[in-house]
């Protein structure tokens, strides 16, 4: 017994021992990074540009019908009317009407070609909204420090952004080995079918690979996540699926004074208990990506628990569950959103309908979702349907486009706040994923500083970008051309 007792004690010493060793040696990995290039850029003229380009009312409406093509076409004349450097010396196609695909030619045909994506498309500003505003939605304001306006983040500050990094290497007298597309489809707020996806086919068909593409989906995220100091820099690796099932059933019918034990309404209800009863299992893989840079930031409780994630595990999985955000990194999620049955309080309903979003962590697809939910409500008389879009492929981090990405922010960052890049699973969707076929190597990011007040400005009122931040965001993208075209 004694012997026993003090075995017991020996293993939790050294368990207690090897749990602080771990987190005493979980701290920020190194980082070299070399000079950055710096350049004049000239605050004025690029932030009356940007502001000029929130003009237009490129508008993707939900209904494909409602679309104003002219508004596309006029902001393109614009933009070659701004750039001309770049509208001459790069190749330039419109891609089924209204998207454009810009090759800047590489003079070494053995380094693989890289794209950047931005889309010139944005959502509408509803009726109601409109009032909202401090400045209007459409009138381009700049004041001491924002530019404001629908597009400002999403997405004309990445494509004016890239344009400008393009045009102030041309005017150096860049011309590079490595080619460049730009690619800038016109409808990704409402999928991007049209546009990024037939970018994505014409380059397939002429037999295209890439070395890599780089997309909006991540940002800088500054004091967004709770316990962490520096700034971190979220690359979207993956992003997740979508679907809404339509579950139904009929029944009979009839009075209510003499009603079966279950009603349509019943049974369709039960089979949505079931599904929120029985959540998709937990996969921690995105998480575990996260925490393990972020968390070397974390104060040393917390440190505890990441480094010793082979023991913590279960512990972790448990409260990432507890929260909104983290329970959706881990999972997929399940949200009934509509609910129909009945039409009458004494007449029996003779069916009833629900519609079931998910989001489907990468790793399932459309299928498994479906057959879990048929498993899961396990009521054959209720009939599951509806369509909806796999979750994308995710993308290496152990890849030189990726430490070119890495090293990239870090320059474009400068010697300011510490920053940390963590690569992160992406809740939306964006264009990129219809470029699968052409790279493995597909990265959502965009060079922008997005304090906690500035998340619900996205796709809402009062969108703006800092005139600090746009001269940053050429920067970056000045500085990803460069080294792009020097490594691999
Ligand atoms: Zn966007």
């Amino acid at each position: 017994m004694k012997l026993l007792l003090k075995l017991f004690f020996f293993i939790l010493i050294l368990l207690a021992s090897i749990f602080i060793v771990n987190a005493l040696l979980f701290t920020p990995k190194e980082k070299n990074i070399p000079e950055v290039t710096k350049i004049k850029i000239n605050t004025d003229q690029v932030k009356n540009r940007l502001a000029e380009a929130l003009k237009f009312k490129t508008i993707s409406n939900q209904d494909r019908n409602n679309f104003a093509g002219d508004n596309f076409l006029a902001m393109q004349t614009y933009l070659k009317k701004t750039y001309p450097l770049v509208f001459t010396k790069l190749k330039v196609e419109r891609v089924n009407q209204y998207s454009l695909l810009l090759t800047w030619q590489g003079s070494n045909p053995a380094l693989k070609p890289v794209l950047f994506l931005a889309h010139q498309d944005v959502v509408p500003v509803p009726k109601e909204n409109i009032a909202k505003w401090t400045h209007p939605a459409f009138a381009g304001v700049i004041d001491e420090n924002y530019i404001w306006g629908r597009g400002a983040l999403d997405d004309k500050s990445s494509l004016l952004g890239i344009l400008e990094a393009v045009n102030f290497l041309l005017a150096e007298g860049v011309s590079p080995q490595r080619t460049f597309y730009l690619a800038f489809g016109h409808d990704e707020e409402v999928g991007g079918e049209q546009g990024a996806a037939k970018i994505a086919s014409l380059l397939q068909s002429r037999g295209i690979s890439l070395e890599f593409v780089l997309d909006e989906g991540g940002v800088i995220a500054d004091g967004v996540i709770p316990g962490i100091k520096p700034l971190v820099a979220m690359v979207g690796i993956a992003e997740k699926g979508y679907v809404s099932l339509e579950l139904s059933v009929t029944s009979e019918g009839g009075h209510s004074s003499m009603p079966p034990k279950h009603t349509a309404v019943g049974i369709l209800s039960q089979a949505i208990v079931n599904l929120e009863a029985s959540p998709f299992p937990t996969n921690t893989l995105y998480t575990d990506k996260l925490f393990d840079t972020i968390g070397r930031y974390m104060p040393f409780t917390n440190k505890l628990i990441f480094a010793n994630s082979w023991l913590m595990k279960p512990l972790i999985t448990h409260q990432l569950a507890q929260n909104k955000l983290t329970n959706s990194m881990i999972r997929t999620t399940t949200a009934a959103t509509v609910f129909h049955g009945g039409v009458k309080d004494n007449v029996l309903p003779v069916s009833a309908k629900a519609i079931v979003n998910f989001r489907i962590l990468p790793g399932e697809t459309v299928e498994s979702v479906k057959e879990y939910v048929v498993k899961t409500i396990d009521n054959p008389n209720i009939k599951v349907e509806g369509q909806g879009k796999n979750p994308s492929y995710t993308s290496p981090v152990d890849v030189a486009s990726f430490e070119l990405l890495t090293k990239t922010i870090h320059q474009a960052n400068g010697q300011g706040d510490e920053l940390v890049v963590t690569p992160y699973l992406v809740m939306a969707g964006t264009d990129s994923r219809h470029f699968e076929k052409l790279t493995n190597n597909i990265y959502r990011f965009l060079f922008n500083y997005t304090k906690p007040d500035d998340i619900k400005r996205l796709h809402n009122v009062d969108e703006r970008i800092s005139i600090d931040n746009y001269t940053k965001v050429i920067h970056f993208y000045y500085q990803l051309i460069k080294n792009a075209n020097q490594t691999f």
